[in-house]
């Protein structure tokens, strides 16, 4: 399995794009800084979205994706996510009134965009890839994927959250878990009450899994706080040295072989 980062930032500023993860080419997590990130033929390959949340920072890529999918080589995209996120995306970025309706275009019988709902604790065949949605903690209805390759091979993407996750990890087995920083441990409640973690918070989380699960996968932080980047940086080396754990900072076309 081959996972590339195409987005792994808060905010999009020259050199730094939005959340988004594409996996060996035909499946993308969140579509914060899809299209900007990858070619047309790159584009082209693209089977299905999955949505962790509505959140306009992991889904505004889907609008320009579409449109690329829709006029220039009429191909269909599935958009995985739970029903909440569908409703909210299909009813305020992709109703239609800003731009072409691609549920309908080029014609109601074969849109360009397909819809389908993932139950939170639901399995579905989504690309080849067996994928897990477990419910995490966010200040909007969010839930994490474990994606799974026909060769076994798992990795573990949490969306947006805060701490107090460890449902999850009685869930979950990854390989690889990528998950988010947003903002450094100084922030600690204002980013709690967001539905963020910091390094602090992070720590918390992965000590409980450790103890759980009996290991601790490799992980990747995104989603990270551009101006406080090297005090996350810090921060997440400090908890990585007190856990004894690989926990690095994403960043964007980082690609991890799994
Ligand atoms: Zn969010
Ligand atoms: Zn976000």
């Amino acid at each position: 399995m081959e996972i590339r980062i195409l987005g792994a930032h808060l905010a999009e500023v020259r050199g730094a794009r939005l959340t988004s993860l594409l996996i060996d080419s035909v499946l993308v997590v969140d579509a914060g800084g899809v299209t900007s990130a990858l070619s047309l033929p790159e584009q082209k390959k693209i089977e299905t979205v999955l949505l962790t949340h509505h959140h306009f920072d992991h889904t505004r890529d889907l609008v320009t994706l579409a449109a690329n999918a829709g006029y220039y080589w009429r191909r269909q995209l599935v958009v995985c996510a739970q029903q909440y996120t569908l409703d909210m995306v299909s009813g305020c970025l992709l109703s239609g009134k800003l731009y072409t309706n691609f549920f309908e275009y080029p014609s109601k019988e074969k849109p360009t965009l397909i819809l389908e709902a993932i139950e939170p604790y639901g399995r579905k065949a989504i690309a080849g890839y067996d994928v897990l949605a477990m419910p995490v903690k966010h200040s909007a209805p969010t839930v994490g994927y474990q994606v799974t390759s026909s060769d076994g091979r798992s990795l573990f993407y949490t969306g947006d959250t805060t701490a107090g996750i460890a449902d999850c990890w009685r869930h979950v087995t990854p390989q690889l878990l990528i998950t988010e920083v947003a903002g450094p441990n100084k922030y600690e409640d204002w980013l709690m009450k967001a539905g963020h973690l910091c390094p602090r918070l992070l720590g918390e989380e992965l000590a409980q899994f450790r103890r759980l699960k009996g290991y601790l996968p490799r992980v990747i932080i995104v989603h990270i706080g551009n101006p406080y980047e090297q005090e996350i940086k810090e921060e997440v080396a400090q908890v990585a040295q007190e856990l004894g754990a690989d926990i690095s900072l994403g960043y964007e076309d980082m690609k991890i072989t799994l």
